[in-house]
C-alpha cells in the first residue's frame, strides 16, 4: 500500500496555532466571524456550510448562515450580499455555489467584499496569485493541497505536475500557484489529446474534474514513484469517491490522497486560514484608521 496523504493528522497539528491566531485578534478588538449565505437548500451544500461552522467552531469564530429562499429575486439576493459586505461584524464571506439557475447569470464571486474574500475568488485574489503573492488570500482548494504537500515534504520545486481540470476554483488557480512555486505544470482539460501521455511522465498528478474513478492504471507510470492528489467528490452507490480509481491504482504509486478525508477537509481548513487573514487585515485598516483620526 502506498502513502496515504490523509488531512487529519495535519489539521490536528496545525488547529492549535489558528484557535491562538482567532483568540488573539479577539483580544485586539476583532472577533473572527463567517458569513455563508446559502439559496434554498441543496443537500450537499448544507453537508459543506455544517463542515465549516463546525470547524469555525473550533477556533472560536463566530458563524451565521443567511439562507434564502430558493426563489429569492435578485433584488433581494443583491442587497443581502451589500448588507453582509458591510457589516462589521462579519470578517469573512462567501455565498455557497451552485446558486439557482435564475440567479447564474450574476458574476457572484466578484460581489463580494474583496477585503473579506474567504474563498479567494474574487479577481483582486486571483491577480496577487498571477503576481506570484501567496501571502494574502488563495482560494481554498489549491491553498489546502499546497499545505497538504508541504506538511508530507513533497518537493514542489522543479518538479513535474500534470493538472486535469481547468476549473475557476481549482485547477486554473492551482496552476498559477504551482508554478510560482517553481514547478513545471501542464493544466489539462476536456479537449486535450492522449491525456496518459502528459499523465505518465508527471511527478505529481492532481485530478480534478468531477467524474467518479477516472484516472486508472492507464494513465499512470508503471514506475509506482508518482504522487496523486485527488480533488473529486463524487457519488457513486450511495458511496463518496474520487476522481481516481482508488481501489486499482492505490499499490502502484508513491502516494495518493483518500476520499473522503483527503483534500476536501484541507479545503475547509484553508478557509480557516483565510478568514484569520480577512479578519487581520480589516483590524489593521481599523487601527490604521483610528491612529490616522487621532493625528
Ligand atoms: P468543474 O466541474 O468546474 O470542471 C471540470 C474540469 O474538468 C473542466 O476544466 C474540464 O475541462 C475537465 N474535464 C472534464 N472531463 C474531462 C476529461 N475527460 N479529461 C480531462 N479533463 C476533463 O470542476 P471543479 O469545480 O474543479 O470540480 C472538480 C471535482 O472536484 C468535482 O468532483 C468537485 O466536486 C470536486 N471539488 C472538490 C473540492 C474539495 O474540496 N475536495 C473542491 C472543489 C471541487
Amino acid at each position: 500500500m502506498s502513502n496515504l496523504l490523509k488531512a487529519k493528522p495535519i489539521i490536528d497539528a496545525k488547529l492549535p496555532k489558528l484557535l491562538d491566531k482567532s483568540r488573539s485578534l479577539a483580544q485586539r478588538g476583532l472577533k473572527p466571524k463567517l458569513c455563508v449565505i446559502l439559496v434554498g437548500d441543496n443537500p450537499a451544500s448544507m453537508l459543506y456550510i455544517n463542515n465549516k461552522r463546525k470547524k469555525c467552531e473550533q477556533i472560536e469564530a463566530g458563524f451565521e448562515l443567511i439562507q434564502l429562499a430558493e426563489s429569492v429575486n435578485d433584488k433581494d439576493f443583491l442587497e443581502t450580499v451589500k448588507r453582509v459586505n458591510n457589516d462589521p461584524e462579519v470578517t469573512g464571506c462567501f455565498v455557497q455555489l451552485p446558486v439557482p439557475k435564475h440567479l447564474q447569470h450574476i458574476d457572484i464571486t466578484q460581489l463580494i467584499n474583496p477585503k473579506k474574500d474567504v474563498d479567494g475568488f474574487h479577481l483582486n485574489t486571483i491577480n496577487q496569485l498571477y503576481l506570484n503573492d501567496l501571502t494574502g488570500l488563495v482560494p481554498c482548494t489549491p491553498r489546502g493541497i499546497v499545505t497538504l504537500l508541504a506538511e508530507n515534504k513533497i518537493t514542489i520545486q522543479g518538479k513535474h505536475v500534470v493538472i486535469i481540470g481547468r476549473s475557476l476554483i481549482v485547477g486554473k488557480p492551482l496552476s498559477l500557484i504551482l508554478n510560482g512555486l517553481n514547478a513545471t505544470v501542464t493544466l489539462c482539460h476536456s479537449h486535450t489529446e492522449h491525456l496518459e501521455s502528459h499523465t505518465k511522465r508527471a511527478d505529481i498528478i492532481v485530478c480534478a474534474i468531477g467524474i467518479p474513478e477516472f484516472l486508472k492504471e492507464e494513465h499512470i507510470s508503471p514506475e509506482g514513484k508518482q504522487i496523486i492528489i485527488d480533488v473529486g467528490i463524487n457519488k457513486k452507490d450511495n458511496k463518496t469517491v474520487g476522481d481516481a480509481d482508488f481501489e486499482h491504482i492505490k499499490d502502484k504509486v508513491a502516494a495518493i490522497t483518500p476520499v473522503p478525508g483527503g483534500v476536501g477537509p484541507m479545503t475547509v481548513f484553508s478557509l480557516m486560514e483565510n478568514l484569520l487573514k480577512t479578519t487581520e487585515t480589516i483590524l489593521k485598516d481599523k487601527t490604521d484608521e483610528q491612529s490616522d483620526s487621532a493625528i
